[in-house]
């Protein structure tokens, strides 16, 4: 029988290395305008088309690098192993509870202050990207293409929520999941990668645990903040407790 033991959760900060595309609807394209835009916040604390960093992304890029490292070829669905108990599988072969969960990714005040003071009403800056012929080293008909981008420097913040059902389980799944997290530090998210685009720095910013215990026929959660770099031993040993 599983019984949800404890809750991690974990507040990271992205910080933008270098520009960062991770599309979004081309729906408001305006004529002339970016055809390739980023994915926006349509309202955030009154601020209007605010790029954000979805949660599905940073988790889709993680669950990629981790089974490209495994030597898996593609999304796994076997529902039983390590990759599927962190992250989940779709419909019916789920057979363990999802370990890991990553919100979106908000700005911080600073960046947004940042953009407001570098961009000129815009949260974003535009690069005009060739697409060159490589037989003829021209550029290829209508390969100028418009690029948004986010700018280094920026910090987003969000949350990634780490859930234990089996100590002795849960500390080797905890610890494939952040080498996922260096991984994805030497690599890169969102589009163009291979043009330089979506570096990013992880850093870790605060740890709560919720230990869930059974009292009674009720249960009982003790929430405490640990530190960034003790909350392994705290949790794992007083789990096996
Ligand atoms: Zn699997």
């Amino acid at each position: 029988m599983v019984r949800l033991k404890g809750i991690l959760k974990f507040l990271y900060e992205i910080e933008v290395v270098t520009g960062l595309h991770i599309g979004g609807a081309k729906e408001n394209v305006e004529i002339g305008g970016i055809d390739n835009p980023v994915i926006k916040l349509k309202n955030f604390k009154g601020l209007s088309d605010v790029p954000y960093i979805p949660g599905s992304s940073v988790k889709g890029k993680i669950r990629s690098l981790l089974e490209l490292s495994l030597g898996k070829s593609s999304v796994c669905s076997c529902g039983d192993c390590d990759i599927c108990k962190i992250f989940g599988t779709s419909g019916t072969t789920a057979k363990h509870p999802i370990r890991i969960r990553i919100f979106d990714f908000y700005p911080k005040d600073e960046t947004i202050e940042l953009w407001e003071n570098y961009l000129e009403g815009a949260y974003t800056e535009i690069k005009a990207e060739n697409t060159i012929d490589r037989l003829t080293s021209t550029v290829r008909r209508g390969g100028l293409r418009h690029m948004e981008r986010v700018i280094p420097g920026s910090i987003f913040e969000g949350d990634i929520i780490f859930r234990i059902f089996d100590e002795n389980e849960d500390k080797r799944l905890l610890d494939l999941f952040e080498e996922g997290i260096k991984l994805l530090q030497e690599d890169y998210l969102g589009g163009s990668g291979s043009r330089g685009y979506g570096r990013i720095k992880l850093h870790l910013r605060g740890v709560v645990y919720s230990s869930i215990k059974n009292k009674n026929g009720g249960i009982r959660v003790e929430k405490k903040a640990l530190g960034p770099d003790n909350y392994k031993n705290v949790v794992f040993i007083s789990e096996g407790s």
